[in-house]
């Protein structure tokens, strides 16, 4: 699926109706230039999550994890990352747990030290918007888009 998405409080609003079709762990990649969006959508999550507070970029901590309810929510920032080797000592593939919830960008920089991706999120530059595809990887992304199908990322 592919959509528009014309402002940031529209990104953010895209965001949250992702948290709320989000029932199960699961990885999400978040692929785009700078300035695409990546963090908004995310910041947008945590607030469908139920969390309140700032959702600080993790640009030089690479990891920032939040505890929502049961979940454990990890955003993570690999732009810094130069060496996806730099990866290995925060044991980032055993973040797939039965209460993880992943959300990563610049995953394509920490290739072979990630959980595999359920769900690939792409988004770029349309205009002075952006827009946004969702594309399922597997059974559980699957099941998750089909949660989240008919649902409008974009009203109004
Ligand atoms: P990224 O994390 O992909 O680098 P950010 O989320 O930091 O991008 O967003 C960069 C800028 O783009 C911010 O100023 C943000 O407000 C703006 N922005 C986010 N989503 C949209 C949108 N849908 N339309 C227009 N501007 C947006
Ligand atoms: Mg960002």
């Amino acid at each position: 699926m592919k959509f528009a998405v014309q402002d940031e409080a529209a990104m953010v609003a895209a965001g949250m109706r992702l948290a709320e079709a989000c029932h199960a762990p699961l990885v999400f990649y978040l692929h785009g230039p700078l300035g695409a969006g990546k963090t908004t959508l995310v910041r947008g999550f945590m607030r469908g999550m139920g969390y309140d507070a700032v959702v600080k970029s993790p640009t030089y901590t690479l990891i920032e994890p939040y505890e929502i309810g049961p979940w454990h929510v990890y955003h993570l920032d690999l732009y810094r990352v130069r060496d996806a080797a730099e990866l290995d000592y925060l044991g980032l593939r055993e973040l797939q747990d039965d209460h993880a919830i992943v959300l990563v960008e610049w995953p394509e920089r920490g290739a072979g030290f990630l959980p595999p991706a359920d769900v690939v999120i792409t988004l770029d530059y349309a205009g002075e918007g952006r827009w946004i595809s969702l594309e399922d990887q597997g059974a559980a992304g699957k099941t998750f888009l089909e949660a989240l199908g008919g649902v409008d990322l974009n009203p109004g």
